[in-house]
């Protein structure tokens, strides 16, 4: 176990709590972190100082003034932010919480009363787990684990044999509160990537029989509060490792059910995986790859719809539209799930638009212009990161073969063409202008003709030459311009529908 030292910061809050009679510990996650010799995310202290006394005690500390204090009290749970104007994020804010005890829990989520408590084993005692809940005593200056340190659950020794263990009997802790039902697993992901290579963390035997369970109880937590460890999971170095488990444990029923679809669900012959575990290795290789967590989620969600479009069985089932039903599959789950709009609206996306198929010299330069306005220039990279995950996650040699290779060339060719009738030479307001018509859905009408004329060239996207053809194109009737129109959007899916039908017949996917 390293060294550790304590930031200044942190030494002046403890001493003025400890000056003015009061204790001060570090505690929960910081204790756990600094043990494990790991980097601390933020820096909490917990004392028998009421929140009331705290913000006295500290309104103006490192040049707060009466009007503006140094500190903000934050939630109801009696937690105080002090502002210590540190350069380091991790101490710009420092929390202090006043010990506390929780009542009696009769909804499985929330105690019925927050008390506040005197000694810090009482607030010890309401912690999730052992290695949560330690603290360690800022009394002295020279810190010493045999003597500072608080660990009457011996949250230590687990540390050292990489358990995680509720504190007390786990039956009660989960039925206190099932949100910890999750924290166990999304801990035994995220603590395995620290404390040094290859260290598999464990949920210890009993904790996982009672996480079995009681893994129904999930459904009485608020989905914000599921999302938050989902997603903190999902952005761990272990989050394949993390969903199995989640399968495993019981727990996935009450996140995405929609998954668990997949675990029985065979593919084809040119699948090794069932649809659960392709899925889930897709999720694996983007997350070795660091990806975004929209990536992530389209790669673990982006065969969602398969189970449901399956057609025929043994090896040459089909699953046509599976992308699309995926999407639709994936946006609901993320919106149960609460997560952000954008989220939810780029995870679809990706997911519907992972399918795509490029064969070298069948596809023209112009189609390729239009796939990229197709799903948007902004999409591209994360589209083709889903489609490497999901091609590695297939058990297939390489992430990117040629014909992949040769579409990244392709498209690092077009990228900065006009491909959205914001980048036109032109814009709405000059077709009101030059053709004397108030905005209606016809200026739209034109603008779209445009954009596809330049798709097929961009050299057109010039000013006199698009102003010529706004003149041209206000000439004709609503009806001649629609049919344009429409043989636009014809050749834009048939770059689709090309590669779609040639996926179909090669590949038996779809
Ligand atoms: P990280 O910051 O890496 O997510 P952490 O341990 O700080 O880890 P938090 O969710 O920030 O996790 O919680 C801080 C501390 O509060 C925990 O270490 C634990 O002691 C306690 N705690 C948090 N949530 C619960 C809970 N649902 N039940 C009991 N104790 C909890
Ligand atoms: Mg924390």
């Amino acid at each position: 176990m390293k060294e550790f030292s304590i930031p200044e910061e942190i030494r002046n809050i403890a001493e003025t709590l400890i000056q003015n009679g009061f204790e001060a510990y570090l505690v929960g996650g910081s204790v756990r972190d600094l043990l494990l010799g790991e980097p601390q995310k933020d820096w909490d202290i917990t004392t028998n100082a009421r929140p009331e006394t705290v913000q006295k005690l500290f309104s103006t500390f490192a040049g707060g003034t009466a009007d503006k204090p140094a500190t903000v009290y934050e939630n109801d749970f009696g937690t105080v932010g002090i502002k210590t104007r540190s350069e380091d994020p991790t101490l710009k804010v420092v929390e202090i919480t006043t010990f506390r005890i929780e009542g009696k829990y009769s909804d499985k989520r929330h105690p019925d009363e927050v008390k506040f408590a005197d000694t810090i084993h009482e607030d010890l005692s309401r912690r999730d787990f052992t290695i949560n809940a330690m603290a360690i005593d800022l009394k002295t200056k020279d810190i010493k684990l045999k003597k500072d340190l608080v660990d009457p659950y011996k949250g230590l020794e687990d540390i050292k044999d990489k358990i995680i263990r509720t504190v007390g009997d786990p039956e009660k802790r989960f039925n206190e509160d099932a949100l910890r039902l999750l924290r166990a697993v999304r801990f035994s992901a995220q603590l395995s990537t620290q404390g040094g290579p290859a260290s598999g963390w464990e949920i210890q035997k009993e904790t996982q029989k009672s996480i079995k369970k009681n893994a129904g109880l999930l459904k009485y937590i608020a989905e914000e509060r599921i999302r938050d460890e989902f997603q903190k999971l999902i952005m761990t170095s272990r989050s394949a490792e993390g969903v199995f488990a989640l399968q495993e444990l019981g727990l996935l029923e009450y996140i995405i059910p929609e998954l668990l679809e997949g675990a029985g669900c065979k593919q084809n012959k040119h699948h090794v995986y069932t649809v659960f575990e392709h899925n889930v290795r897709a999720l694996e290789y983007a997350t070795e790859k660091n990806y975004s967590l929209e990536v992530r989620l389209a790669s673990l969600l982006h065969d969602v719809g398969k189970p449901r479009t399956k057609n025929g069985t043994g090896e040459n089932a089909t699953f046509y539209n599976h992308e699309m039903v995926g999407a639709r599959i994936a946006k609901d789950a993320l919106d149960r799930l609460k997560f952000p709009r954008d989220v939810v609206q780029k995870v679809r996306h990706l997911i519907r638009y992972h399918m795509f198929y490029y064969n070298v010299g069948e596809v023209s330069e112009s189609g390729v212009r239009r796939f990229v306005a197709r799903v948007g220039v902004e999409n591209i990279d994360e589209i083709l990161n889903v489609r490497e995950a999901d091609r590695v996650g297939s058990k297939v040699p390489k992430a990117f073969p040629y014909k992949l290779r040769h579409l990244l060339f392709m498209i690092d060719k077009v990228r900065h063409d006009p491909v959205h009738p914001k980048m036109l030479a032109v814009r709405g307001d000059d077709v009101m202008r030059l053709l004397d018509i108030p905005a209606s859905p016809r200026v739209g009408e034109i603008l779209f003709v445009l954009l596809d004329e330049v798709l097929d060239d961009p050299k057109r996207n010039e000013k006199e030459y698009l102003e010529g053809r706004v003149k041209e194109l206000g000439a004709l009737s609503s009806e001649e311009l629609k049919h344009l129109a429409d043989e636009g959007r014809k050749k834009r899916d048939s770059f689709e529908e090309e590669v779609e039908n040639d996926m179909k017949k090669r590949y038996f996917v779809k």
